[in-house]
């Protein structure tokens, strides 16, 4: 039997689609930065387990997200059950998802005009096989608990991101450099961050978990060495850096920023700071640019 989807997103005014052929834009924001919650309920009987609940829970991720919702909760609700219908489920799982929606990748949030993606669908479970592990129970295993921690995996997973670059655009800037626990900057929402000290050494934190080793980031210790400008690779407070001489930031889209305030406050005398300037001029110097088209071998 085919199994049937729903779709609304911006291409859609909501339809059910064979799941096969059920899709969203490559730009939709759960795609891009994982910019969506979802729900997972149980259908048991042709019936949806503790609908209440599962749709109190989605309209609370809604609010905390400041998602908008895609449709009215009574609409949602006929929704979920004709998907059930359609797809002739009694007993299985009815997933539903809502996206930011599809628009120009960009983390802060899309204008007010992009509609939200929704999505649903259901899948039958195997009773005999789920009843089998009730009779026997199951074993777990045990691991650091590392969800949103292995920032050096160029991972889509950038909800947080997304929504520290929408606080920095709320308050009229640019970036927002990530505390860690210790008051230490770790890196931007999506930069690297660094400073610069009296006696000209720059500062930026060292490769680990804790940040992306950014591409330009490298090019610009590699730029630091050619000028031999001191580079310590360490921790910095956030105190450091509002009395640093200079900030900047890194990033493939830009090589390098000057930061010229923090929370407010100014950052040398609030204009871009020479060694900035130097490095930035040096770094996009040695960066390779690679041939229009690939050389033959
Ligand atoms: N840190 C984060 C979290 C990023 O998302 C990015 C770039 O997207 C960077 C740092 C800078 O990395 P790169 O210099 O490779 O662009």
């Amino acid at each position: 039997m085919s199994r049937i989807a729903f779709v609304k997103d911006a291409l859609s005014p909501g339809a059910y689609v064979p799941r096969s052929r059920a899709g969203v834009s490559i730009e939709d924001r759960g795609f891009l930065f994982a910019d969506g919650i979802y729900e997972v309920c149980e259908i048991r009987n042709g019936g949806l387990v503790d609908e209440q609940r599962h749709l109190e829970r989605y309209e609370s991720s809604l609010r905390s997200l400041r998602l908008k919702a895609p449709m009215s909760r009574r609409s949602l609700q006929l929704v979920l059950r004709e998907t059930v219908r359609r797809n002739k489920v009694q007993n299985g799982v009815l997933y539903f998802q809502v996206t930011r929606g599809a628009s120009r990748r960009d983390h802060a949030f899309p204008p007010a005009s992009v509609s939200p993606t929704l999505t649903v669908f259901a899948t039958p479970v195997d009773v005999a096989a789920r009843d089998a592990k009730v009779a026997s129970g199951v074993e777990v295993i045990t691991l650091p608990d590392e969800r949103w921690a292995r920032r050096d995996i160029k991972s889509v997973s950038l909800l947080p991101n997304v929504l520290a670059k929408q606080a920095a655009q709320d308050a009229g800037a640019y970036e927002a450099w990530l505390l860690d626990a210790d008051g230490n900057v770790t890196e931007g929402a999506s930069t690297n961050a660094w400073i610069v000290m009296d006696d000209e050494t720059i500062i930026t934190r060292p490769l680990s978990h804790d940040i992306l080793p950014g591409i330009s980031r490298s090019i610009v210790l590699e730029a630091a060495r050619h000028l031999q400008i001191n580079i310590e690779e360490r921790a910095f407070t956030i105190a450091e850096a509002r009395s640093a001489a200079e900030a900047f930031l890194t990033s493939s889209s830009a090589i390098l920023l000057p930061v010229v305030g923090i929370d407010g406050s100014v950052v040398r005398d609030g204009t871009p700071g020479p060694v900035a300037h130097r490095l930035r001029a040096y770094a996009s110097g040695i960066s390779q640019i690679s041939d229009a088209h690939l050389p033959s071998i």
